[in-house]
């Protein structure tokens, strides 16, 4: 099953959360992102929500009877995201925007009011128990020029155009957006003369990067195939994988990333669904002529038509004298996702093809999401070319890589003409100082 535009995406509709018609909110009553939440203001317990506007819908048993429907996620009292088929998810979308609708009954109206908290008195928790994290490096942007740093005149590995690349991230240390993050400690060898030493991250930088959580996973030995892809995904967030360049460049061969990234990863508090992102899906990446073209298990006409996602992405810092100064975030970056070279439906595919069994949960992320331009790049190592050209900031202060005190802002929202915009929230972290 692929998700249609259905009335749910209709650009007219409002509704009686009237935070929701706000023209500039990223949640909509046409989004409906989904997330888990604990009231610090009532006695409540911890629960699976809809965000719509300036609050939270809890979907408890009084607001799913009210909206003719059931609980899809197992109990209520459970509170955690099972996986559900996408028809099901769907119905429950058409139920919960039919009942946050300004035409509702009274009645629904009235009980759904009741579940409804204030997203200011919540504290947000990651929607889903993220059992494994893969992260890939889906951007031909991003490792051409990461490449053209370390090897200039063979920047792309020879596997690059036929696999997409990954690795096993660590699920334990995936924080919330607006938890501090800590420098790390690690190794560091910038001088090849001398032995390496143990100190705090000298090269510290952000990864802007699309999460998609796997929704249904499949059986160990059973491959998923790439029509069948996207009905395994639950839908998408905002991504900092957070990245220690100086331990990174001196750990990393010959088996790839390890403590330079496993310290902490921070994700964006809502999943917005596949089917809220429907207007906005577009072609996969479109190939040059003379690259070669997916292997067969990687391949179908769908995938080519559809397969991308029109997601635009935004990084922003703000340094300790921004805030002193009251001075605006300084944007950094800003991309989109339909520059990925691989569609999040064979990231996914490849990840499952040896039999690799996903799980409802999993946090698959696409890699930094750079495109052509300068202006688009989604890390500082690639903006600041390893720290050779610093960036020049309005107040006057210069970033190779994060200082401490310093707050990385990413933002991510869709646009289409004819369709209401709809936004993935935020995902903001600052670096307070090693211990
Ligand atoms: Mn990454």
């Amino acid at each position: 099953m692929t998700y249609e535009i259905n009335e749910t995406h209709d650009p007219e509709l409002q509704s009686w959360v009237e935070s929701a018609n706000d023209p500039n909110t990223d949640l909509p009553i046409q989004n409906l992102p989904f997330c888990r939440a604990l009231d610090t203001k009532s006695s409540g317990d911890i629960f699976v929500g809809v965000a719509i506007g300036d609050k939270v819908l809890e979907l408890s048993d009084d607001v799913c009877a009210a909206l003719g429907t059931s609980y899809p996620f197992g109990e209520t009292s459970q509170a955690v995201i099972t996986g559900v088929s996408p028809q099901r998810l769907s119905e429950l979308r058409r139920a919960v925007s039919r009942g946050l609708a300004s035409d509702a009954a009274d009645d629904v109206r009235e009980t759904l009011s009741f579940d409804l908290h204030a997203l200011d008195d919540c504290e947000i928790l990651p929607a889903f128990r993220i059992g494994d994290y893969t992260d890939f490096y889906c951007s031909i942007f991003h490792a051409t020029n990461v490449g053209s740093m370390f090897r200039p005149d063979n920047p792309l590995m020879p596997n690059y155009k036929y696999i997409p690349i990954g690795y096993h991230g660590r699920a334990s240390s995936i924080v919330l957006s607006g938890e501090d993050i800590k420098r790390p400690h690690g190794q560091n060898r910038s001088d090849a003369e001398k032995p390496p030493i143990f100190v705090p991250s000298r090269n510290l930088d952000y990864e802007m990067e699309l999460g998609f959580f796997v929704g249904q996973g499949n059986e160990l030995g059973s491959p998923i195939p790439i029509e069948r892809a996207e009905e395994h995904i639950f839908g998408v967030c905002l991504v900092n994988d957070w990245s220690a360049r100086d331990m990174q460049g001196w750990e990393y061969q010959p088996l790839g990333p390890f403590l330079a990234k496993n310290f902490a990863t921070s994700i964006s508090p809502f999943v917005v669904t596949m089917e809220a992102l429907a207007p906005f899906r577009t072609k996969a990446f479109e190939r040059a002529e003379e690259d070669p073209r997916p292997l067969e298990y990687l391949s179908s006409e769908r995938d080519r038509r559809f397969g991308g996602l029109d997601i635009n992405l935004e990084v922003y810092i703000e340094t300790e004298r921004m805030r002193k100064e009251n001075a605006a975030p300084f944007r950094l970056s800003r991309s989109n996702t339909k520059d990925l070279y691989w569609t999040i439906g064979q990231m996914l595919t490849h990840h499952a093809s040896n039999g690799c069994n996903l799980q409802t949960g999993d946090l698959l992320a696409t890699g930094t999401v750079s495109g052509r331009e300068k202006d688009e790049r989604g890390c500082l190592l690639e903006l600041t070319w390893r720290g050779k050209e610093p960036i020049e900031m309005p107040t006057g202060e210069e970033r190779r890589f994060l200082e401490d005190g310093d707050e990385i802002i990413m933002k991510g929202f869709c646009e289409r003409e004819g369709f209401r915009r709809i936004g993935l929230g935020e995902c903001r972290g600052r670096i307070i100082p090693a211990e």
